[in-house]
């Protein structure tokens, strides 16, 4: 194993937009010594997804930098500028951009940021008492897949940007890695399209975005009167997203702060219940899929399409042949059924990418809650044990903190405010000075203040009882 000497001030694992966003804030502040690893051989941002004409779902200010600092260089603008598209961007008057399009922005940005290193995988991070510093453990990956030991880099601080991974809830897991079935996760689906798509009957599984947007891709390159389409959804309807004005006021930090303050159990039972703020349909999509369906039903009768919200797979497995069973029940009707179908996209969601083999011998020093998740304080650090967090050392989790922030952890809208959080942890000092207020809605009638950050409220409202909130 090749070991390096040098002690780095930040260790970034993972380059997805959260850990991209901190090396592009991270870059132009002199004396910083950071690198950050990828274990994929180049920038992606789910590509089984970058479906044509795919958007956003937040307009294009919540980039890499810009709300923390629109002056950067690294900011989608400056982008456009490079690539001389500033005035066509300007007269489309889309501000909720292409998918692709914001991938290709990630790639400009990654390509010219020299603190990056792809085709790297972190394999362990581990506190060293003695030196009194994080050692990162990494390997390099080869076009194979195939990890070869590399090294090991020393450092003050560690940030986790490991993102998520598919998600298949336990019934439909029989479907998974059978070769002779055509079945993808929709994280997949681009990889699998043209299977799908000459597939004599296909179900999608699952109402979210990717849902919604599998289903329509099939919709729109079926032949008319013979599409063969069933979607299904445990989801008691096709769900817009909730995009209110003051609804989106949950993905601003003083949501965030208000969150983190809550008790623990009162956090557990409020996250599932704000599903629909980031779980449902947008609504250009919904209004595209009925627009799609209507546009076939004056072409030649009703589509030959089956939409079923309220329906749980019970089980699933396989027919002679390549064939799939799906066993369905209706919740409400109570009512059960078997589909027969020859291919199936499960868009049954993402979730945290497991951290605990990576951690494994942190262990002994990581401060967990009820529920065995890690402790993370308010400045995104995770709380470690006494003896280390006396030495200033930390290690700062981005989009795993969840159960501790609330539903803005994985909105590319906290994105630049979580990494200039973060750097202002990491350096003691405030090289990106933050807004000492962010939404109009004062949540909760307490005020809470966050350590490192000034008083959220504005005159009004601080003189309701203060109180002063530590970790
Ligand atoms: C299809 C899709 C569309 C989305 N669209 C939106 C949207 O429009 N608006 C919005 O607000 N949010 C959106 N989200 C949610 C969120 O913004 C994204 O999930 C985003 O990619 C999160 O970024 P991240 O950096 O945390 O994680 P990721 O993008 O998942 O990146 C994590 C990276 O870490 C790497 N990694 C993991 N483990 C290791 C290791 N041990 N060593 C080295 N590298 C490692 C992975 O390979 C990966 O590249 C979307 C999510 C999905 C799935």
């Amino acid at each position: 194993m090749m070991a390096s000497a040098s002690v780095r001030d930040l260790v970034g694992v993972g380059i997805g937009p959260a850990n991209l966003s901190l090396a592009a804030l991270a870059q132009p502040l002199a004396g910083l010594d950071a690198v950050f690893f990828e274990q994929r051989r180049g920038f992606e941002w789910h590509p089984g997804l970058l479906i044509e004409g795919a958007r956003l779902q937040v307009p294009f200010l919540a980039d890499l930098v810009s709300l923390a600092d629109p002056t950067s260089r690294w900011s989608f603008l400056n982008h456009l500028r490079a690539r001389e598209r500033l005035f066509p961007f300007y007269f489309a008057e889309r501000p909720h951009i292409l998918r692709a399009e914001y991938e290709g922005y990630c790639r400009w940005v990654a390509e010219r940021l020299p603190s990056l290193r792809f085709g790297h995988q972190v394999d362990a991070v581990r506190w060293n008492p003695r030196a009194e510093l994080f050692e990162v453990d990494f390997g390099q990956v080869d076009a194979g897949g195939g990890v070869e030991a590399l090294g090991r880099v020393r450092t003050r601080n560690v940030v986790l940007g490991v993102g998520t991974e598919p998600y298949v809830p336990e019934p439909l897991r029989p479907l998974v890695g059978a070769p002779e079935v055509a079945v993808c996760h929709a994280a997949d689906y681009l990889e699998h399209r043209e299977r799908m798509l000459a597939a004599r009957h296909v179900t999608v599984v699952g109402a979210g975005q990717s849902g919604a947007e599998v289903f329509l891709d099939l919709l729109r390159h079926r032949p008319v009167g013979r599409e063969r389409l069933h979607w299904v959804a445990r989801t008691e309807a096709f769900a817009p997203m909730e995009y209110s004005k003051l609804g989106l006021e949950h993905f601003t930090p003083d949501y965030a702060g208000y969150f983190h303050g809550l008790e623990e159990s009162v956090r557990d039972r409020l996250l599932p219940s704000q599903w629909r703020l980031h779980k449902g349909i947008d609504a250009g999509t919904i209004a595209a899929v009925q627009e799609e369906l209507y546009r076939r039903a004056v072409a030649g009768g009703w589509p030959d399409v089956v939409l079923t919200p309220g329906v749980r797979v019970r089980t699933a497995g396989w027919l002679s042949g390549s064939r799939v069973e799906l066993h369905l029940e209706h919740v409400e009707q109570g009512v059960r059924t078997c589909l027969a179908t020859d291919a199936v996209v499960l868009a049954t969601g993402f979730r945290e990418r497991p951290v605990g083999s990576l951690l494994r011998s942190l262990d002994p020093y990581v401060c967990r809650d009820a529920a065995g998740r890690p402790r993370v304080d308010a400045g995104y650090r995770m709380v470690l044990a006494r003896e280390v967090a006396a030495t200033g050392c930390a290690v700062y989790v981005q989009n795993g903190e969840a159960h501790a922030h609330g539903v803005g952890a994985p909105d590319l809208g906290m994105t630049a405010w979580r990494s200039a959080t973060i750097l202002n942890g990491v350096t003691g000092g405030e090289p990106y000075p933050l807004p000492r207020r962010t939404a109009f809605t004062s949540f909760g009638l307490r005020e809470r203040v966050v350590p490192g950050v000034p008083s959220t409220r504005g005159a009004a409202a601080v003189a309701l009882t203060p109180l002063v909130d530590g970790v």
